[in-house]
C-alpha cells in the first residue's frame, strides 16, 4: 500500500535507530556516529553489533545481520514488516495514519464500513426526501 509505504519513510526519518536499538542492546558510543554492542542476534561476549547513527542502520560483524531500523524490529519482535511500523510508531508516540492496517482482511473490513455508511447515509437522505 503506497500510502503505508510513505507513512513508513516519513517515520523512519524521524526515529532514531540508535534509540530504537538502545532499548533492546545495551549500545556503547564506539566512534563519532557509531556505536556499538553485543549482539541480540547470535550468541557473544565480545561486541560486534554495530549501529551507525546517520546512516540509520545495524550490521553484526559476526553474524552477518544488516538492515535498518524496520528490519531490526522485525527480527527482535518477530513481526512482520507493517507490525513494525506500527510498534515504532508507538515508540516514538506517532498517531499511525488510518490507511494502515496490519492485515488485508482489516483493510476489507474498513472498505465494508465506508461502504455501509454511505448507504445508511443514502437512506437517511431518501427517507428526509419522502418526509
Ligand atoms: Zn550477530
Amino acid at each position: 500500500m503506497a500510502l503505508a509505504n510513505d507513512f513508513a519513510q516519513s517515520l523512519k526519518l524521524q526515529a532514531d535507530i540508535v534509540r530504537i536499538v538502545g532499548d533492546y542492546v545495551s549500545l556503547k558510543k564506539a566512534g563519532a556516529q557509531n556505536y556499538s554492542g553485543l549482539c541480540p542476534f547470535h550468541k557473544e561476549k565480545t561486541p560486534s553489533f554495530s549501529v551507525h547513527a546517520t546512516r540509520q542502520f545495524y550490521h553484526c560483524f559476526g553474524c552477518g545481520v544488516s538492515g535498518d531500523v524496520f528490519s531490526f524490529v522485525q527480527k527482535i519482535e518477530n513481526i512482520t514488516f507493517p507490525e513494525a511500523v506500527r510498534l515504532v510508531a508507538q515508540k516514538l508516540g506517532i498517531p499511525l495514519p488510518k490507511a494502515t492496517y496490519s492485515s488485508p482482511a482489516e483493510a476489507q473490513e474498513a472498505k465494508l464500513r465506508t461502504v455501509l455508511l454511505e448507504i445508511h447515509e443514502r437512506a437517511v437522505a431518501f427517507f428526509q426526501e419522502c418526509l
